[in-house]
């Protein structure tokens, strides 16, 4: 049974002041769990989470992550200023960026973030643009299947991102004659994963790695990235990752490649956006009509232009019919957004219990990927976004885009 982190008599509350759709995200509950990633990893003296801006770029959520010790991975010129707002700097800023434009780099070098490159031939372009600084991470794609367990989690040769193994050592020793110091490595093999396994795996390739690539090239690696990818129970019947478990998982790795390497003080950090955020927002919405045709449809105010994830993916977000919890769910509907776009519908062929008019839909698990993924399609306007602080009171954080926002841009006839 999954449970939504507000009930009904709250919500009934929060959408008279608020006019649905929006996003609501639970303060309480993003504390909790950064405090638990920090607790996995408290072993490694180093350990920094970076949150994926990306995931959730709302300066109010970054502030809490701030407050509970992370930094931030952002990946465009406007997510480093979103960072920079709410008073990122240096270190505490990863820029992990592909098809980086110059003025990016510029303004990367000029916070003093962290460049973690994409590609060799990224070396000489930063260096034309700003120099090479200190401090330099590179990508590392293994190529081939990534496998766990004689199952393919994802195809690494078939993604865009990252250096081969030749190119990394290549690079390195490239990136030392021309005045870089220390070193990190970062992957990103497997996205939304739900084994407590990829964390582990993943390190001990990057583990072996460093290991390799200071033997070959003599470079000082002090940080290894194991970036994003640890995913979540969108389903009910699905398991929550055990943030424990994986953080001793990779201990055990840690000391049996690295320590044994002299490595004893390479840093991990993690750029986790999914697992930081997901569970920790809803997209709430209200029934506008029902239609009875060939299938039985329910419309709501909210669509895909406000959570991308099911038109794009297929993707399952739980739904709860906020008040008949408690009811069976014996009707099965297409729940459905307004746009012009036969794929836009949150969920197909769900059984949920009997739907009325004027219901209070929650969609779980949008915290992250959700608002962030939002678009203009149709002329649909972004909505809000709301912070239920930790003593149960809200606070609207993004007002909700008018028609004067989306005309703003155009030019005057
Ligand atoms: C998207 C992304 C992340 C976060 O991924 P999640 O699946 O949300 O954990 C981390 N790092 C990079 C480079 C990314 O592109």
């Amino acid at each position: 049974m999954k449970k939504t982190f507000v009930n009904a008599e709250q919500l009934n509350e929060i959408v008279k002041e608020y006019p649905t759709p929006f996003h609501l995200y639970d303060e309480k509950g993003i504390r909790e769990n950064a405090r638990k990633l920090k607790e996995a990893f408290s072993w490694n003296k180093g350990f920094k989470e970076y949150f994926a801006v990306k995931a959730t770029p709302n300066p109010a959520i970054l502030k809490i992550l701030k407050e509970e010790g992370c930094g931030v991975d952002c990946s465009s010129n406007t997510e480093l200023q979103l960072s920079e707002m709410v008073g990122f700097q240096g270190d505490e800023i990863m820029f992990t960026s592909n098809v980086t434009p110059a003025e990016d780099f510029v303004l990367a070098r000029s916070m003093n973030a962290v460049i973690n490159l994409d590609d060799i031939t990224h070396i000489d372009f930063l260096e034309k643009v700003v120099g090479i600084p200190e401090t330099i991470s590179c990508r590392f794609n293994p190529g081939g299947d990534f496998v766990i367990n004689n199952s393919i989690m994802d195809t690494p040769s078939q993604a865009k991102y990252g250096f081969t193994r030749e190119q990394l050592t290549e690079g390195f020793k490239i990136l030392r004659n021309k005045g870089a110091k220390n070193f990190g490595i970062h992957a990103f093999l497997a996205s939304n994963t739900s084994t407590n396994e990829y964390y582990p795996a993943l390190a001990k390739i990057l583990f072996q790695t460093a290991v390799e690539l200071k033997e070959d090239t003599g470079a000082h690696i002090t940080f290894i990235n194991l970036s994003g990818g640890i995913g979540i129970p969108y389903r009910p019947e699905q398991q929550e990752a055990d943030i424990l478990l994986i953080g001793e998982g990779v201990r055990k790795a840690y000391e049996e490649i690295l320590i044994p390497a002299g490595m004893g003080d390479v840093s991990i950090y993690t750029e986790l956006g999914r697992f930081m955020l997901g569970p920790f927002g809803c997209l709430v919405s209200k029934v506008l009509h029902e239609k009875h045709t060939h299938k039985e449809y329910v419309g709501l105010d909210a669509c895909a232009a406000n959570l991308m994830r099911p038109a794009m993916y297929g993707a399952y977000h739980h739904i709860a019919v906020m008040g008949k919890e408690d009811q069976p769910s014996d009707h099965m509907y297409d729940v459905t957004g307004g746009l012009c776009e036969n794929n836009d519908k949150f969920a197909v062929d769900r059984m949920l219990p009997e739907i009325e008019i004027g219901d209070l839909l929650v969609l779980h698990d949008t915290g992250a990927h959700g608002f962030s993924m939002g678009y203009n399609y149709n002329g649909k306007l972004r909505s809000a976004e709301i912070l239920l602080q930790e003593d149960g009171s809200t606070k609207l954080i993004r007002r909700a885009e008018t028609a004067a926002d989306y005309f703003a841009t155009l030019s005057p006839l």
